[in-house]
């Protein structure tokens, strides 16, 4: 029901779990995240509210990384647990991915890749996506162009958001039928569902249009369409009051 994603100087879990209490108001009913630190991904997640999740965070601290995601789940498929809480990521663990939304063809994929050796541990529609992810990734070393061609594969409605162990300082995200709004700061960059998520840090916003997919580095955002042609945004300063 909510996403984060930061890349940047700061702590990516303190920049993401700030962002995610500011959206805590659209409701979720479990909460997770993941950072990238020194080539490995670590992620943490909890069913029930924010609270649990620092709880985890407290009882088993994550390295210290600056590039991170976050997602509050509203449950669609698979009820609320800690194993369909997101992030999910891909059996090698070089993956994550939070999605929002609903991954209508997510059966016939999951069939493909169960067919293909994969292992799926949740009941979600979303966890194809990671594995999907990893399965591009190692064809063409470059996530961007990973999640485009994993979203050509994909119906329904989707906000989807990945980080991979082997591209330090890069946050992917994609959008259809459900919204992301991209943060530009200083040397920083912030992807979230609702630009509340990151107001605190910076007032210009870039909003994806439909079928897009956008590339987060400390210095630079390329927004592409999925088939990776240039692709129209709206660029725009937030002045209204957090
Ligand atoms: N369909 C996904 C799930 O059930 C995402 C739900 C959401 O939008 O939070 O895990």
């Amino acid at each position: 029901c909510g996403i984060v994603g930061y890349v940047g100087p700061q702590s990516a879990l303190d920049v993401v779990t700030a962002g995610l209490k500011r959206l805590e108001y659209r409701g979720y009913d479990s909460a997770g995240v993941a950072v990238q630190a020194d080539g490995q991904l670590a992620t943490a997640k909890k069913a029930g509210k924010l609270v649990n999740l620092e709880k985890e965070l407290a009882d088993r601290p994550l390295p210290a990384g600056t590039t991170g995601i976050g997602h509050t789940r509203w449950a669609t498929h698979g009820g609320p647990t800690d194993a369909n809480a997101h992030p999910h990521i891909d059996n090698a663990g070089r993956v994550a991915v939070v999605h929002n939304g609903i991954i209508e063809n997510f059966a016939a994929l999951r069939e493909e890749l169960t067919e293909r050796g994969h292992e799926l541990g949740s009941e979600t529609d979303t966890e194809v996506v990671a594995h999907l992810l990893a399965e591009e990734f190692s064809g063409c070393a470059d996530l961007a162009e990973a999640m485009r061609l994993v979203c050509r594969r994909l119906e329904g409605a989707f906000t989807l958001v990945a980080v991979h162990a082997d591209e330090p300082d890069v946050v992917v995200g994609a959008r259809r039928n459900s919204p992301l709004v991209v943060g530009v700061g200083e040397g920083e960059a912030f992807l979230a569902s609702d630009v509340a998520a990151f107001i605190a840090h910076t007032r210009e916003a870039v909003e994806l249009g439909q079928d897009q997919v956008v590339e987060l580095r400390r210095d630079r955002v390329t927004v592409t369409d999925f088939d990776g042609g240039t692709a129209d945004v709206r660029a725009y300063h937030v002045d209204w009051d957090a």
